[in-house]
C-alpha cells in the first residue's frame, strides 16, 4: 500500500535473451489487456517498447530467449538475483529454442558457414533452457506464447495463485473445437497427442498436423507416437526430423528423435 493509500503496483521487466523477439511481440501484443492492468502492474523494464527504464529490483520478469554465450550466462544470474519472480516464456527459454540444434554438432562448423569471420564470434557449443542455469518459477511455453495465457500467468502471479495453464495435449483442445483428427480421419502425420496445449489446436483445424511449436505435455508417449508416424508412413528421418524444431533440447522429444536420427531406414 502507498502513502497515499493505493495498492503498490508491480513493477514488470522484460528480458531477452537468444531469441527472434517473437514472445516480446506477444507481449506487446497485450498492450489493451496491460493498460487494464495498469494499476496493478507498472512495466519498469522492456527495451523492445521503450527506452524508459525503472531501476529494480522488480516484482516479475519475464525472460525471453536460450543462453547461448558466456555473457549470457552470467548475465541471466543478475536478472535472477534482481527478480522475485522469473517467468520464463516461449520455446526459446523453457527448451533452448531452435538455435539448440547446435548441442547435436559441432557449432564451431555452423559458424564457419554462416559468418565470414567466424573468428570475432563467442559462443557456447550449447543453447540451453533458462531453468538450466538459474530458478525459474514458472514457464510457459508456446513459439510463440499465447497472449491469453501470459496474461492469466501474469494474473495469478499478482493475485498469489497457481496460474490456471493446463498441461494436457493438443488432441484434448482438438476434441474441445470440434475439429475432426487429421491422423485418423486422412492419415496426416500429427504431434497433437504428445505436445503441450495452449495454442488451441490451430493447425489441424486447418488441416495440417501439428509440429510440436509448444513443446511436449506433462506425460508424452513419444515412442507409441513415433511408431504411429510409421505407420501412417512417415519415415524415421522424418520423425527425428519433426522432433529436432523449436524443443529440439526438449528431452521427452531429445531421446526419441536420436535414437530415429541412429537407426535410419
Ligand atoms: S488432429 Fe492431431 S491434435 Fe487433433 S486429435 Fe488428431 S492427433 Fe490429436
Ligand atoms: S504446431 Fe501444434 S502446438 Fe504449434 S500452433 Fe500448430 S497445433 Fe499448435
Amino acid at each position: 500500500m502507498t502513502a497515499n493509500g493505493k495498492v503498490k503496483r508491480a513493477k514488470l521487466a522484460v528480458w531477452k535473451f537468444a531469441s527472434c523477439d517473437g514472445c516480446q511481440l506477444s507481449v506487446l501484443d497485450c498492450e489493451d489487456e496491460l493498460l487494464a492492468l495498469a494499476d496493478r502492474v507498472e512495466i519498469a523494464k522492456f527495451v523492445e517498447a521503450s527506452r524508459r527504464e525503472i531501476k529494480g529490483p522488480y516484482d516479475i520478469s519475464l525472460v525471453e530467449g536460450s543462453i547461448t554465450t558466456a555473457h549470457d550466462a552470467a548475465r541471466i544470474r543478475q536478472v535472477r538475483a534482481a527478480s522475485q519472480c522469473l517467468i520464463t516464456i516461449g520455446a526459446c527459454a523453457t527448451s533452448g529454442g531452435i538455435q539448440a540444434l547446435r548441442n547435436f554438432k559441432d557449432v564451431n562448423q555452423f559458424m564457419a558457414i554462416v559468418y565470414a569471420s567466424p573468428e570475432y564470434i563467442s559462443a557456447l557449443a550449447t543453447s540451453t533452457a533458462i531453468a538450466d542455469h538459474v530458478r525459474v518459477d514458472f514457464e510457459l511455453r508456446g513459439c510463440p506464447i499465447n497472449k491469453h495465457q501470459l496474461l492469466e500467468v501474469i494474473a495469478a502471479f499478482l493475485n498469489g495463485r497457481k496460474p490456471h495453464t493446463p498441461a494436457h495435449s493438443v488432441c484434448v483442445e482438438c476434441k474441445a473445437r470440434a475439429t475432426v483428427c487429421v491422423m485418423v480421419a486422412r492419415g496426416v502425420p500429427c504431434l497433437g497427442p504428445i505436445t503441450h496445449a495452449g495454442c488451441g489446436a490451430i493447425c489441424p483445424a486447418y488441416g495440417r498436423g501439428c509440429y510440436g511449436c509448444f513443446g511436449p505435455s506433462e506425460s508424452p508417449n513419444t515412442a507409441s507416437l513415433s511408431q504411429a508416424w510409421i505407420k501412417v508412413g512417415a519415415s524415421r528421418p522424418e520423425v527425428a526430423r519433426v522432433l529436432s524444431t523449436f524443443n529440439a533440447n526438449a528431452e521427452k522429444f531429445r531421446k526419441t528423435a536420436v535414437e530415429y536420427e541412429d537407426h535410419k531406414g
